[in-house]
This record gives structure tokens, sequence and C-alpha cells, in this order.
């Protein structure tokens, strides 16, 4: 078996005269040694093993936990009826599809997926990807150009969105986070130089908090730019049917191109893009992402389907994920807990420092809540958190028991038996 030594192709070179040269593995070793500490000191709390599904209450270790670290909101990964039209297409197509769309692997699952999320959204059509990154990746690389076009985006867009304009090197300018008056600069300063995007999320993933999007929508007709939105964490959860972030706003299907992954609210795996007919055939065929990259299996698109049928047939999902979230949001503040402007399932408990978000992931573990804590490069320096998502399933109960185990944790953790500090501004965008 290959070893990290065995492996070594050079001797570190670190008497250059002008910079020390890392060997390639250098990093990894770099890494090893930050991750055996943080294991030593007892502080890893990443890649906990499940050993139930991802439901309100999970199994780690042999001991239940309620689960606040999930993105299946609805419960919809687990619901009777999604679960048997998976069931179902998988008994008859089997795990897998075979290949890429474009060559032998097009199914009309595949197709009938597309349509619906189009419905769903409320535009002409729809891609459906391998994943909500590859979606993202791909769309953003895809339709822009290095030569033509310049984004202006959030400074709080995910990651995937970013890679996807260093992946093509598009030009872009950031904008403090849901500032309007700094989009606006941008975007003047910006004119001229190329055709204009702007690119924000929907509901952003570490804060919960969602985009200014009457105000990005007028803005973006003034300045007659192409208006992109991921509504990763809104879909199936914002708006009262659940159709997303513009739905939530009255704007449903006013927004040019909207992103998002099925992974989440939807209970699934993959990722889309809905907006105009050419449009989304163009991606079709040219976004490498899709071209490339192997179909999603029939049974996934199945249950997918089943989802939205469920969201749209079942509306106490969305109205109990709400109740819940706003009982849990009220509480924490409550506990002195500082929690940003989320509005959504996704709630942000901003504790400042690294260690602070990881001593209470720890204390809370202990205590039975299952929460992950989110430090740097995921949100800016000094503004760890840990992050708390909230999902339908759980009872009145869970939530209390919950806070009170929030309640516990700020005796247990010494830098939160003062008031926490005031949330941090923007995530860094090179
Ligand atoms: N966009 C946002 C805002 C996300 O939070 C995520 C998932 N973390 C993605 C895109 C990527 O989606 P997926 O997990 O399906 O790749």
């Amino acid at each position: 078996m290959l070893t990290l030594d065995t492996l070594e192709t050079s001797e570190p070179q670190a008497d250059l005269p002008v910079r020390h040269v890392p060997s390639i593995l250098e990093k990894v070793r770099t890494y090893k040694k930050h991750a055996d500490q943080v294991k030593a000191d007892g502080l890893y709390l990443y890649m906990r093993k499940l050993e139930s599904s991802s439901e309100s209450r999970v199994t780690v270790n042999g001991r239940e936990l309620l689960m606040f670290g999930s993105n299946n909101y609805l419960g919809l990964t687990t619901h009777p009826k999604v679960k048997r039209a998976a069931a179902k297409a998988m008994e008859t197509y089997g795990v897998g599809a075979g290949s890429v769309r474009l060559l032998g692997g097009n199914f009309g699952l595949h197709e009938e997926l597309e349509q619906r999320i189009a419905q769903f959204k409320g535009t002409e059509a729809a891609i459906a990807y391998s994943s909500g990154y590859v979606s993202n990746l791909a769309t953003i690389s895809t339709l822009l150009s290095r030569q033509d076009d310049i984004a202006v985006i959030d400074k709080r867009i995910h990651a995937s969105l970013l890679d996807g304009l260093r992946f093509a090197q598009i030009p872009f300018r950031a904008f403090n986070h849901n500032d309007m008056d700094d989009l606006e600069a941008k975007l003047a300063d910006s004119i001229n130089k190329g055709n204009l995007a702007i690119i924000v999320d929907g509901v952003y993933s570490m804060d919960g908090d969602v985009a200014n999007l009457p105000e990005i929508y007028k803005l973006a007709k003034q300045y007659k730019a192409l208006l992109i939105v991921d509504d990763a964490h809104g879909t199936g959860v914002m708006g009262a049917k659940g159709k997303g972030t513009a739905e939530y706003f009255g704007m449903h299907g006013h927004v040019d191109l909207v992103m998002g992954t099925l992974s989440k609210g939807l209970g699934g795996i993959g990722g889309f893009a809905a907006g105009p007919t050419d449009l989304i055939d163009f991606l079709k065929h040219n976004a490498r992402g899709f071209v490339f990259s192997a179909a999603l299996p029939p049974s996934t698109c199945a249950g997918l389907i089943a989802a939205m049928d469920v969201i749209e047939n079942e509306p106490e999902w969305l109205i109990r994920l709400h109740e819940n979230a706003n009982l849990m949001r009220k509480g924490l503040q409550q506990l002195g807990y500082t929690t940003g402007q989320s509005v959504s399932a996704v709630i942000p408990v901003v504790v400042g420092d690294d260690l602070t978000a990881y001593q209470l992931a720890r204390a809370l573990h202990a205590l039975d809540i299952y929460v992950s804590p989110v430090t740097f490069p995921a949100v800016k320096k000094g503004s760890a958190r840990v992050r708390v998502s909230v999902m339908a399933t759980h009872s009145t109960e869970d939530i209390l028991k919950a806070l009170s185990a929030f309640a516990k944790a700020r005796t247990l953790v010494p830098a939160l038996a003062f008031p926490p500090p005031k949330e941090e501004t923007d995530q860094k965008v090179a």
C-alpha cells in the first residue's frame, strides 16, 4: 500500500536562495500536523459517522443525537412517497445511467425531471447536473466569457460560483454583502467594460439571510445586467409554496437564470439551472460539467420528481419548517446568541474565533445535539460560527431540547460566558 513517504518525489529544497520551495507533498504534511493537533485536543467534529439516515434524529457511535446539521430541510430524503418512487425506478433501471446524457445516458426520467424543475421554478426549461457545485461551476464558466463579460457578485456568494468565475477567468467585481449602494457603484464602474451579469445567492448558506432581490432586480434592469441567482438553500424552503427566494419576494419566474441544488430542500442529489429554453439548450451542448459527466441515476430523478409532488401536495411540511425555524431563532436570541439576519431554515450562531466554535459544537455534541462548526475559509476569519439547520420533521420538544442544550453550553464554553461578538462582515473574496 502506498504511503505519503513512498509517494515523495523530491527532497524539500529548503536551501534555495530566493524562496523556500516546498515539495509537492509538503502541504499535506503541514495540514496533517494541524489536523492531528485538533484531533488530539478533541475538537475534530468533521465527518462524524452517521449510522442511521439523515433524519431529525441520527445515530453516531451508537448514541442518538438530535440532528441540526443536515440540509434535508423538509425531511424528503426519507419521505415514504419519495423512497417508493426512487425504489420503483431503481428496480426498473438499476443504480446508474451508464453514460453522459448526450451519448448513451438520456432517460425519459431525466427529461421529466427537467420539465418538473422548470415548472416548479416558473421558467421555460431546466438542465439537471450531477450536483449543485457542478451546476454553478459549469453554468457560470460556460455562459460568461473572459473577453466579453464582467460579473458583479455579492462578496458572500457560494464557493462554487466563485470557482466558475475563476475556472473561466471571468473578470469580476465584488460588492459588500447585500449593500445596494455598493452594488450600484460596482455596476456603474463596470459599465462599458463588458456585458454585465449580477450573481447572488438566494439564501446565503452560512448566514441564512436572503439577497435583496427586489432591489437587485431593479438595478439589473437599469444596468441591463443578466441576473443569476443560486437558490440552493431557498428551493423547497422559501416562499409560500416553497418555490424559492424569488417567490418569497413575489418575483417568482422573474429571475433570468436560477441555479440550485437537488440535495437540500428536495432531499436527493444533483443540481439544476432553470431559464429560457434556448439558453438551457446551449448549456446542454456546451457546459463541460454536463457534456463530460455521467447522467444522474434515473432512480434519483424519480425520487426528485416525487419530492416536488410532495412539496406541492403536502404544504404542512413547509409550514412546520418555518414554525420550527422561528422558534429556534427566537430562542437562541433570547439566550443572547448572535444569529445575524437569518429568515430561512439556516441559523448561524456567530461566536467569533475558531476555537470557540469548535468548543461550542463539541459541548453540544456531548449534550446530544449535532451541529457543525464553520470556520475560515467558509466564513471570514473572526466570524466563526456554529451553523444550525432546522428541519420540518423536528418536533417542538426537539427544538426546546436543543435550546436548553445551547443554554447549558454557554456555561461550558469559557468565551461564551460573555456576550458573543457582533457578527463580522464579509467572506474574503480574492
Ligand atoms: N450553492 C450553495 C449556496 C450551497 O450551499 C451548496 C452546497 N453546500 C451548493 C451550491 C452546492 O450544492 P451541492 O452540494 O449539491 O453540490
